[in-house]
């Protein structure tokens, strides 16, 4: 284990913002992070746990310990007749694990194909694309506090997982390092192709809606990603800057009056989810460029690096997306992505 020092981030971030880490060190397994305590303590500094920061923003260097985690492996450690009990390293990427899963005829999380990064960050925001969300499939989840180097693990209930948010992007937000994961996937797996486009890509793909696999909605929903978003390789992004907001059903009504197409989900009687790239498309902002930075042509909901945009120019952009909303359509923007 080797720590480097005044190392670079961009190729450690998706939106490739060229920010320097004062320490940066690889994290191979959970021996390594006791190893690496007294050297922490020594440099007393703040630490930055990073997956494949495709879901982070940096404002600015960073002034401390980049903890990048490298846990691997996938393990299938109890079976019976309906499900299986499989345990990943934080650090196998996300995609492999759907990947490794829907050759196993292994169901539950098909629908959260390549959604880039770790599987030990998808807990953090509870992954969810296309009407599935990893909470559903997750066990429990393993990790290490760092502040007091104990072990713990969280039982599903205990991660307090919601929208895009649980335990670990609230309260124990960079205090907890996820080193592995546990997932119950479903051997005889239903199927869930009611969302967005799927259906349409199904049968452009001349599959039979009534003999479909788990295989073949993988493949839909890579088709969909693959022509809609943007390749973070090529075009700097976080996916989605910001969430979906939700409010009031008296709010969405009021606001129907005004913009009869607005697209709202009713979540439950009382309260409706907004799709925020309805919102950001119509303020005329999709395709808006300002300088470096603009909203993706293809997609409303994702900020574009278009060149060598700082974190702050990207966060002063955002800003002025918000300002936006909030002006035309009394409705606060909040941003999924991490601000450091
Ligand atoms: P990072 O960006 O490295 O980290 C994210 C947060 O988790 C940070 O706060 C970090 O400190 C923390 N963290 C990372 N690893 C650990 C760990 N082991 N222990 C504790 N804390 C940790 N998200 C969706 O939900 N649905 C989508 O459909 C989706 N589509 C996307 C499409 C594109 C093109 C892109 C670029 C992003 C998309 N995202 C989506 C966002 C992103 O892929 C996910 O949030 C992903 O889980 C982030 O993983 P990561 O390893 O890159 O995390
Ligand atoms: P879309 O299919 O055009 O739908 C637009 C929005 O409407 C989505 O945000 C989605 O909400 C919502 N929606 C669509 N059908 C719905 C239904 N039947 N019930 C409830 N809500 C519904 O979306 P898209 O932009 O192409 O994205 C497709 C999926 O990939 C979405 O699930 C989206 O969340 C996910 N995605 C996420 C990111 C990210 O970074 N977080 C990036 C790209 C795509 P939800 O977002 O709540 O699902």
């Amino acid at each position: 284990m080797k720590v480097l020092e005044n190392i670079s981030l961009k190729n450690h971030n998706t939106f490739a913002v060229n920010v320097n880490a004062k320490y940066y060190v690889e994290i191979n397994d959970e021996k390594s992070i006791l190893e690496l305590k007294d050297f922490i303590q020594t440099i007393n500094s703040k630490i930055l746990l990073l997956g494949h920061g495709s879901n982070i923003l940096f404002t600015g260097d960073f002034d401390g310990i980049v903890l990048s985690i490298k846990i691997h492996g996938i393990k299938v450690i109890e079976e019976n007749d309906d499900s299986a009990l499989i345990e990943v390293g934080a650090g196998e990427k996300w995609d492999d694990f759907v990947s490794f899963a829907v050759n196993s005829n292994l169901g539950g999380i098909e629908n959260l194909s390549l959604i880039p990064g770790t599987t030990g960050a998808a807990p953090i925001q509870n992954i969810g694309a296309y009407g599935q969300e990893v909470k559903d499939t997750i066990h429990s989840v393993k990790g290490i506090f760092l502040d007091t180097y104990e072990k713990q693990i969280f039982s599903n209930s205990e991660c307090n997982f919601s929208y895009r948010n649980s335990l670990f992007k609230s309260i124990l937000k960079n205090n907890f390092l996820i080193t592995r994961v546990f997932f119950r996937l479903k051997k005889n797996p239903g199927i869930t192709t009611s969302y967005g486009s799927i259906e349409k890509q199904l049968k452009d793909m001349g599959k039979n809606l009534n003999k479909l696999n788990i295989s073949d909605l993988r493949e839909s929903i890579i088709k969909i990603r693959e022509s809609k978003l943007p390749d973070p390789a090529k075009l700097g992004n976080v996916g989605s800057f910001f969430k979906n907001p939700s409010i009031s059903m008296e709010k969405f009504l009021q606001l129907k009056e005004k913009y009869p197409g607005i697209i709202g989900f009713e979540a439950d009687d009382k309260t409706v989810k907004l799709s925020a790239g309805w919102l950001i498309e119509n303020c005329g902002l999709k395709g808006f460029k300002a300088g470096n930075v603009g909203i993706y042509e293809k997609q409303a909901l994702v900020i574009i690096n278009y060149g060598e945009a700082s974190g702050k120019e990207i966060f002063d952009f955002s800003k002025l997306v918000k300002e936006k909303i909030l002006n035309k359509f009394d409705v606060l923007l909040q941003e999924e992505v991490n601000i450091h």
